[in-house]
């Protein structure tokens, strides 16, 4: 389905993107594997080894722009293009805003949009060179409506979605297709330390990551008069 695409995945390292990752993989992508845990990112690459697919492992914390640099620099160089983009990486800590300190703050902000700003900047030129290609947001519905107990993390995810619906009036006239993932709970390492408890039965119930990656397989694989702007998930626990 993506013979010959490339993509690449913020935060596969694990969780969502992983699964993105190795989705795009089976279908035929190449892929470019971005996180900062190059251990792990390594033994994504070899799953998608055994897939039968091209990866690169790109570690590197993506806040800096030096490492979203090299990012693009070695997937230019190892592929020559780029074709898919997506922003995943992203963090999260529950608690009431009094809990949360200029640092918890700082943190979630930037790996959660100063992070999808760096990435989409460093490989939109290519993308518009070409004319043709995919941006991709994890986002989430806290990036929807403003949930209790998520302050920070709504704030960083409502500028995430706001950012791809004004590049999408920017973009889409120049032949580039935004995407809005935005997932309910999913059962992952995500806030593990940080109001999630590793082993929690609820994160049970929780989507898999493997359903949020179809689901971007799904917006990517519309034709091209077409696109899945937002898509909405949520597990039979949550209301909407
Ligand atoms: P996860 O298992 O904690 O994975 C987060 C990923 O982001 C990891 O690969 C991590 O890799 C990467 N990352 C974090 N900081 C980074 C940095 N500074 N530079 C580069 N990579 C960084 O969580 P997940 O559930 O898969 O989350 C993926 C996305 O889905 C996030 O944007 C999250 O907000 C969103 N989401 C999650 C849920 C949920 O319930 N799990 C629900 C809705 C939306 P390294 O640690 O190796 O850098």
């Amino acid at each position: 389905m993506f013979e010959g695409k490339v993509a690449v995945i913020t935060g596969a390292s694990r969780g969502i993107g992983r699964a993105i990752a190795l989705a795009l993989a089976q279908r035929g992508a190449k892929v470019v594997l971005a996180a900062r845990d190059r251990e792990r990112l390594e033994a994504v690459r070899k799953e998608a080894d055994t897939l039968g697919a091209q990866a690169l492992v790109v570690p590197g914390d993506l806040r800096r722009e030096e490492s979203v640099e090299a990012l693009r620099q070695h997937t230019l160089n190892a592929f020559g293009t780029v074709d898919i983009v997506v922003n995943n990486a992203g963090v999260g800590k529950y608690g009431s805003i009094l809990d949360f300190t200029p640092a918890d703050y700082d943190w979630i902000m930037d790996t959660n949009m100063r992070v999808s700003f760096l990435v989409t900047r460093a490989f939109l030129p290519p993308l518009l060179q070409k004319g043709t290609g995919d941006l991709v947001f994890v986002a989430s519905v806290a990036g929807l409506k403003g949930l209790p107990q998520e302050a920070v993390y709504c704030a960083s995810k409502f500028a995430q979605v706001g950012f791809a619906q004004a590049l999408d009036h920017e973009l889409r006239p120049k032949g580039i297709r935004v995407s809005v993932v935005a997932p309910g709970g999913v059962n992952t390492e995500f806030a593990w330390g940080t109001g999630r408890t590793p082993g929690d039965p609820h994160l049970n119930a929780f989507l898999r990551p493997e359903e949020v990656a179809e689901a971007v397989v799904f917006a990517l694989s519309q034709p091209p008069h077409a696109r899945a702007f937002l898509i909405g998930l949520r597990p039979m626990v949550e209301p909407l």
